[in-house]
């Protein structure tokens, strides 16, 4: 049983799910007189002896909060730019005159811009205190809206409507700045090791309301090695992507049109006929091209894995980069360079989806 500590809640902080430190952090046991200090009849003067008492206890356990002070800078950094956008008439940074315009008339219709993607993380930490800390130090420069816990405790640290610092220089699509557009969620992870359960339920929990409070397409939600191919191997390899899929966030393949796809062969289009061999005059014979092999899941010779990871989003500029990665979300074995035939068919089907 804990008390929450009202002196350092933040409204702004709110958020749908079990948080955990917030309250956490305020043992009851700090507080082991103050319920009974108010509980009994007292008369004034030991009123106005023990209220001050019971209010610097209340205030000394508030301050044992250890991000009472990133809270309070949150709430600085969130007042400056709340001053930016109330500033009427608007100007913009880089703005000209022109762009000014002679008279300033305030529009009544509009609303915050919204995430479109969520991009998800392994921390390579070894503890969701190590990465609460990493991302309540400004020299690191570093953040996320959200962390989970390999206990499915759920960090709320940025509102959905700011930008954090998740994704570095990465690019999705033509999308080169996916901090603007996107969510960022941490797991507390250390690289290498699978994913709790309870981690990746509470995941899907906070995807199921992000999806639905900002409307996010199902192929919108990736991976940091996604968007970052030459920088990231996050999630690791054991991250359920397709259990994400299954769900309604990511994109996957239909396993068993990947299993019943053919590549098409290359058949020539002329023969040449017998006498062909001893006449050099005789026409070549046109060769009757079986229709059953341009089957739905016949895989044309025309296929070019490039535009394929290309068209599903991957910036293709270092294909070796793009190709791992893509084999990282969607092989999850043997993560390399190589595309077997195997994951060509993946890459086709994903590719047919992505179209
Ligand atoms: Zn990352």
């Amino acid at each position: 049983m804990y008390l929450a500590c009202a002196l350092t809640s933040d409204a702004s902080l709110q958020s749908p799910f079990t948080t955990s430190w917030r309250a956490a952090m305020v043992p009851e046991e700090n507080f082991p007189s103050l319920a009974k200090l108010m509980s009994f009849p007292m008369k004034q003067t030991t009123l106005s002896f023990f209220l001050p008492l019971a209010l610097s206890l209340a205030l000394a356990a508030c301050s044992s909060n250890p991000y009472a002070a990133t809270n309070k800078e949150y709430k600085k950094k969130a007042k400056a730019y709340a001053k930016t956008l109330r500033a009427t008439p608007v100007t913009n940074p880089g703005e000209d005159s022109l762009m000014q315009g002679d008279h300033w008339v305030g529009t009544t219709n509009f609303n915050m811009r919204k995430p479109n993607y969520v991009v998800i993380h392994h921390t390579a930490q070894n503890s969701t205190e190590q990465t609460l800390k990493t991302f309540t130090l400004p020299r690191t420069q570093v953040s996320a809206h959200y962390v989970i816990g390999r206990d499915g405790k759920v960090y709320h640290m940025l509102s959905d409507y700011l930008r954090a610092w998740h994704g570095g220089s990465g690019k999705w699509g033509n999308n080169t700045d996916l901090n603007s557009s996107s969510i960022g969620i941490e797991l507390d992870n250390n690289g290498y090791e699978p994913f709790a359960e309870e981690q990746i339920n509470s995941l899907l929990q906070v995807l199921a309301i992000l999806k639905k409070t900002h409307g996010i397409p199902a192929a919108n939600f990736i991976g940091h090695s996604d968007i970052a191919p030459s920088r990231k191997v996050d999630p690791n390899p054991t991250f359920p992507w397709k259990k994400l899929a299954d769900a309604g966030f990511g994109i996957w393949y239909d396993e068993e049109a990947v299993r019943n796809s053919v590549f098409e062969s290359v058949i020539p289009l002329f023969q040449d006929s017998a006498a062909a061999a001893t006449d050099s005059t005789a026409m070549p014979v046109p060769i009757a091209v079986p229709t059953a092999t341009v089957a739905v899941d016949t895989i044309p010779a025309t296929f070019q894995p490039k535009d394929a990871l290309r068209i599903i989003g991957y910036d293709v500029q270092n294909l070796d980069a793009a190709t791992k990665a893509f084999k990282l979300h969607f092989i999850q074995k043997e993560v390399n360079g190589i595309l077997t035939d195997d994951d060509k068919k993946v890459l086709y089907h994903l590719y047919k989806k992505s179209l």
